[in-house]
């Protein structure tokens, strides 16, 4: 028996399959264990989904048959979190990411903004990348600008189409030594994107990993690092809502950079920017300092955030 510190590539059914740390840059070739987690509550792991997220740092006893157990999760840097509406629970799509690509078409389906404005909030601390894809497509000058918009909030930006190489090289030049995850609306065209980065089909290949290890015949719909030659990627699939993570209501507003010259300004403290009189970031607003539909976004989550169940909240303490 011996012991690694890896990270999990992939989790289905309770079972982690975990590479490590060392093996990371080549992944198709590393060694990989399958683990379950030792007793129920990892590192006193609640008020979680799902205890373990591909990415997650983990040490593991490894015994025969390239299986092992999970002893402790490591301190995260990063993770993608959102609510799980169903469960009322925050859950991890991804932990320790370099980098989080939100991606979003020009059309089918229609550009969203409102969805990026969320996945923003989601990566948390995470870097991102803000993705246009389907350039290739008709996209008005309105939406464009919205699309601009997160260049001038410094947030970093790229047009491109899945299919225009040139496009995907100097894609992949940005991704080199990262661990990255392509977050976005089913349709948006991830897949198209990691089959083209990873050099080949990925539901192929977890198919052929499936079946090496006899594990995990669902094998859709769930999230699997891959190796993309120079760095790691994950495809999230299946993803049809992203809802902002539950948190502080008064810390919804640290994901608007736009907001924080104001920040200090407004009459009242600490203000939520709703209702209050004479505050600054509804001033801003109202003189077009910030873009209106940006504060729409935000007047939206603070009101999803108010609609949970309370319940959430007396479970926590
Ligand atoms: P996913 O659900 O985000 O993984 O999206 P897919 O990769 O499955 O792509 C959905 C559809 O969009 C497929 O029919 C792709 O061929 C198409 N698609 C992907 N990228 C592009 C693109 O850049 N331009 C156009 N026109 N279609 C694309
Ligand atoms: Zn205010």
């Amino acid at each position: 028996m011996k012991e690694i510190t890896g990270v999990v590539v992939r989790g289905i059914n309770n079972i982690y399959t975990v590479v490590p740390e060392n093996q990371m840059m080549q992944l198709s070739t590393a060694s990989s264990y399958f683990c379950r987690i030792k007793g129920k509550v990892l590192n006193g792991v609640r008020d979680s989904y799902n205890p373990l997220a591909v990415g997650d740092r983990v040490i593991a006893s490894i015994h025969a048959n390239q299986e092992g157990m999970i002893i402790s999760k490591l301190p995260r840097h990063t993770s993608f979190d959102r609510w799980n509406a169903k469960r009322s629970m925050n859950q991890t799509l991804v932990a320790n990411m370099d980098l989080v690509i939100i991606m979003s078409s020009v059309d089918a389906p229609p550009f969203r903004p409102r969805f990026i404005d969320r996945a923003l909030v989601c990566a948390q601390h995470t870097p991102v990348l803000i993705v246009l894809n389907k350039c290739d497509l008709d996209f008005s000058e309105a939406e464009y600008e919205r699309f601009c918009l997160y260049e001038t909030l410094e947030y970093d930006i790229f047009a491109m189409s899945a299919f225009d190489d040139s496009g995907i090289k100097a894609l992949r030049s940005r991704l080199m030594g990262k661990m990255v995850a392509v977050i976005g609306q089913s349709g948006v065209g991830k897949s198209t994107l990691v089959n083209n980065l990873v050099g080949g089909d990925i539901q192929q290949k977890t198919q052929e990993i499936s079946q090496k290890y006899q594990r995990g015949r669902h094998t859709t719909n769930h999230a699997l690092l891959l190796d993309a030659q120079g760095f790691t990627i994950v495809d999230t699939p299946g993803m049809r809502e992203l809802l902002i993570p539950h948190l502080d209501v008064y810390e919804v507003a640290d994901y608007f950079p736009e907001f924080r010259k104001y920040r200090g300004k407004c009459n009242f403290q600490p203000c939520l920017h709703l209702h209050e009189p004479d505050c600054a970031v509804k001033q801003a607003v109202e003189s077009g300092a910030v873009h209106e539909d940006r504060y729409e976004s935000y007047l939206r989550m603070i009101a999803s955030i108010e609609m949970r169940p309370e319940s959430w909240e007396s479970e926590r303490t």
